[in-house]
């Protein structure tokens, strides 16, 4: 560079000082740049860490604005509807009804706190969720790898790296081992490039050459590795990238928030019609001009369902939470929706339909089958033969079983609180165990053939390889894998004799093993071996190192059903939805397995990988809906299963946990995460994250999305037959010509209290026995379906009717302010009880709980007692408009508003009983 030059301006302004401009860093040896960054190969302290976070911020990009409270509060005056209001409000003042335009503007002001606090609330536990699926990273901290959230990760923390994890920050490879990274977020490139700890000598290179670096926003897709952070957040090459940055928040409303927002619209426009029709009709009567005003302005508000995305909004966000409790992270809210129509879910059965806890049960070593005694993971426990101790002879081909099982491992045991539990993978936990009781050691194996190379398990391969070196020098390779596809690998055999050629006889009896043992239900491993050179090619790959095998033996282990399970399987069936086994596993153990849980009965079969592969799509087609078991399959399996369903016209969820799932996922119309065994990339392709990995929390989500469902429906219901009824009662008083039943203030009190709380109360109702004893609702059915409209003018007409015929009674024998007060009183007390019907469309009154929804009980009392109270108290009757009356005269009314309630109850049992 000359120096005449000015000094390179940073191509972003650095926020604080300690944060280094941007750097070569690809072309600095890992010293250098561990130097320069003041870290080391194990990392940071923990304290160092959090200090370096305090000074240079969270390792966040910048997202789109938040929403501010005080928006969310401006929001709620942004409705015609208010306006309206407002305006009738200020007109009332001028014209000197000041008790009309103080209550009015109460009104206004009431009606924008309860909305403002709705979504404030709904916004906050929204978030609170997000934070919850918020990505991971591993970094080693403190010289151990942990699990901290991406946020807190800052330069000079060192990552711990597999196959599946996002990279969170930009950060320079120190070790790669067979390191693969898609890169296509950042160089739009969509093939999974190579990695290597080298040094790079050339500065000018472009970000997808630059092979000893990884970068914030890609994934690992293959290998394993190590790499030092050197940039965060806005300072990382995507951070610098402003245009991908809108991309993040994109909240979008669920579909049906849009069509009920569409809904509302014509709604909108209807009620106007209807009430401008009266306002005009009123005046041809000669009513007098300002109440007439005042109650069409007030009709129009009663009318105009405006609370209606704010209730679904509420009923969503509570339902999430409520999910959240039962172990089920939403990360997609139109996924609750799709819950509740969902009526196949695929799932793992690893760890999901059993317990995941593993323990070896059968050794099987030069056709001879050992047994292994002892439960969990602890090394009490011995090998037998026909109930006998192994011989000597015995003993040590077990111990040559047992080096595979020990030395092709990556799990650890450790003792905490007097339990042996694992770290790592259960099936390798398992295996420890067992070779443990076989008489060989961790340090043993280590001591004696260091470990030099690891090819990682797959489950598409299915099978994983680690390379040690033998005390003479040279190399052997040890692999353990799915057995049947080992075994097509194998060339010889590991007899009590010593090595020689496989012999098709052998290969018949050790597949015959493998089914026998795979038919008690037990996971089976198959370990090969090969001796390789002293000097190891640069690159190891796979299909080189596993070929040519020597067969050692088979470990069969057993990996029990939940019980939980069990019981949500029954579930789905009486719920109508499938359940579709998905296994890497041995077709025998898969329908094992699925037998003891009750997802087949007893003589079906699973369909395997292979299988699969010989059908065509169409033929898929015509079998998906009969297959409830697949094993063997890969991950490719998995979408074109999904894809088959999908085409049947089902709705999906699927599950998954490697990278390779990540596909099927977004393919799925559910696709869920495993919290516990999945990896990072597959929970952000995913709709929902099950954090205890259990597939009753996955049923246990359907429930609470048929709930959040048939809430929002009887919460609309309620609405909207609540406005209906006030509109007929009002036409048909304008209509035959008499004077209004209702006054504005009245109109807009039953809009807010009578009905709006009873709502609110409807919207969060626990979620009934009954949800899981109905079949799925179609995908396309419509919430505001023909017996929806039914029973929302029925409900209208009864309310409305109940309370004109009061009204008509009283207007013979009493005031006009007396006829009005008990009008308003009757329709008060009709809506108040309807709340507690319209918790079900099926369930009759006397079946329902009714202190499982205490708040609703409380806002009707309170409803209750204040309108009651009104009759009596001059003041209180003052401000609602109402005269006083005795209170034999309130129960009178009550007796005759049970009406509605009464009528709507027998229309449920005539539904019941004709379906
Ligand atoms: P699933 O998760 O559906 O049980 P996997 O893909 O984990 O299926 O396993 C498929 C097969 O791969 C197993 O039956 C077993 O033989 C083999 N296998 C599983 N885990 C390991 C492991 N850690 N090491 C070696 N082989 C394994
Ligand atoms: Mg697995």
């Amino acid at each position: 560079m000359k120096s005449s030059e000015p000094s390179p301006t940073p191509r972003r302004a650095a926020p604080s000082v300690s944060t280094a401009p941007p750097q070569a860093w690809h072309t600095k040896t890992s010293e250098q740049v561990l130097q320069q960054l003041q870290s080391s190969i194990t990392g940071l302290s923990s304290t160092e860490a959090a200090q370096r976070l305090l000074s240079n911020g969270p390792n966040e990009l910048k997202e789109g604005k938040r929403i501010s409270a005080w928006q969310i509060f401006l929001g709620q005056f942004k409705s015609l509807i208010v306006w309206i209001l407002i305006v009738a409000g200020i007109i009332s003042g001028v014209l000197g009804e000041m008790v009309d335009a103080i209550a009015i503007l109460a009104i206004v002001v009431l009606n924008a706190v309860i909305g403002f606090y709705q979504e404030h609330s709904a916004e906050k536990s929204i978030a609170a969720l997000k934070k919850m699926a918020a990505p991971q990273a591993k970094v080693w901290r403190d010289g151990a790898i942990k699990a901290v959230p991406a946020a807190e990760i800052v330069t000079g923390d060192v990552l711990e790296l597999e196959a599946g994890d996002l990279v969170a920050a930009d950060a320079r490879l120190l070790s790669a081992a067979s390191f693969k990274c898609v890169e296509s977020a950042l160089t739009g490139e969509s093939e999974a490039v190579e990695k290597q700890a080298v040094t790079l000598d050339q500065a000018e290179v472009p970000l997808g050459d630059r092979k000893n670096m990884i970068f914030m926003g890609t994934s690992v897709a293959a290998g394993s590795g190590r790499a030092l952070v050197v940039a965060t957040a806005m300072q990382t090459e995507i951070g610098g990238i402003a245009g991908l940055l809108a991309e993040a928040g994109a909240d979008e409303d669920t579909p049906l928030q849009q069509k009920l927002t569409s809904f509302g619209r014509i709604l909108v426009w209807a009620s106007l019609g209807i009430v401008a029709l009266l306002f005009v009709l009123g005046l041809l009567r000669g009513m007098p001009f300002l109440e007439l005003f005042m109650t069409a302005v007030s009709l129009a508000v009663a009318a105009v369902p405006e609370g209606l995305p704010t209730v679904v909004t509420i009923a969503l966000a509570l339902g999430v939470m409520r999910m959240s409790r039962r172990r089920a992270l939403v990360r997609k809210l139109p996924a609750v929706e799709t819950l509740g129509s969902t009526n196949v879910i695929c799932t793992d059965k690893t760890g999901t339909l059993t317990v995941g806890e593993m323990t070896v049960r059968v050794l099987y070593v030069a056709g001879q089958t050992f047994e292994i005694t002892g439960e969990g993971y602890g090394p009490d426990g011995e090998v037998r033969v026909a109930g006998k101790a192994a011989d000597e002879r015995q003993a040590k081909l077990l111990r040559e079983l047992a080096n595979n099982l020990i030395g092709c491992n990556n799990a650890h045991l450790a003792l905490e609180s007097g339990q042996w539990k694992v770290l790592g993978d259960p099936t390798e936990g398992a295996m420890l165990s067992a070779g443990h009781k076989a008489g060989i050691t961790e340090e043993q194996i280590e001591h004696e053939m260091p470990k030099r190379h690891e090819i990682p398990f797959d489950s598409d391969r299915k099978r994983q390889s680690v390379i040690r070196r033998l005390p003479d020098g040279r190399h052997r390779a040890f692999i353990n894998g799915a057995p049947d596809l080992l075994l097509q690998h194998c060339t010889h055999i590991l007899t009590a004799e010593g090595i020689r050629p496989l012999t098709d006889a052998d290969r018949a009896e050790i597949a015959d093993q493998n089914t026998a043992l795979a038919a008690q239900a037990l996971r089976v491993l198959g370990s090969a071996q090969r001796d390789l050179d002293a000097v190891l090619p640069e690159q190891l790959k796979a299909e080189e190192v596993e070929r040519d095998l020597v067969f050692v033996g088979l470990t069969g282990m057993y990996d029990p059903p939940r019980t939980e399970a069990k019981e949500a399987i029954a579930k789905c069936h009486s719920a109508g939805i499938r359940v579709v086994m998905i296994t890497g596993d041995h077709p025998h153990t898969a329908a094992a397995i699925a037998r003891e849980l009750g997802i087949t009965t007893a003589d079906a079969v699973a369909l395997s990988g292979a299988e699969l592969d010989q059908l065509s799509d169409d033929e898929l087609h015509q079998r998906v809906t009969q297959v409830a078991v697949y094993a063997r399959v890969t991950a490719a399996h998995k979408l074109r299963i999904v894809r088959a369903w999908k085409a049947s016209g089902a709705v999906v969820a699927m599950t998954g946990d490697g990278v390779n799932d990540a596909p099927a996922i977004k393919g799925a119309d559910i696709g869920i995460a495993m919290g516990r065994s999945g990896t990072e990339v597959t929970k952000q392709a995913s709709d929902m994250i099950v954090t205890d990995d259990n597939f009753a929390s996955i049923v246990a989500a359907v429930e609470e999305g048929r709930g959040i469902y048939d809430n929002i429906r009887k919460t609309l219901q309620y609405l909207l037959a609540g406005n209906c009824g006030e509109l007929l009662l009002m036409t048909a008083a304008i209509v035959i010509g008499l004077p209004m039943p209702l006054l504005a203030l009245h109109l807009l009190w039953i809009n807010l209290v009578t009905d709006g709380l009873p709502a609110l109360c409807l919207a969060t109702d626990p979620i009934d026995a009954d949800v899981m004893k109905q079949p799925p609702r179609s995908r396309n059915e419509r919430i505001t379906d023909g017996g929806f409209l039914g029973t929302m003018f029925l409900t209208g007409l009864l309310t409305a009717g109940v309370s004109l015929a009061v009204y008509l009674y009283a207007l013979k024998h009493e005031s006009l302010e007396m006829a009005r007060t008990h009008a308003f009183a009757a329709l008060v007390f009709a809506e108040l009880l309807r709340a507690f019907g319209a918790r079900s469309e099926t369930r009759p009154l006397w079946r329902m709980n009714h202190l499982s929804n205490l708040n609703l009980l409380l806002v009707v009392s309170i409803s209750f007692s204040i309108q009651v109270w009104s009759h009596h108290n001059a003041l209180l009757a003052g401000f609602l408009k109402t005269s006083l009356m005795p209170f034999s005269e309130c129960l009178m009314l009550l007796s005759i508003s049970v009406i509605p309630l009464l009528v709507l109850e027998g229309v449920k049992w005539l539904r019941r009983r004709s379906p």
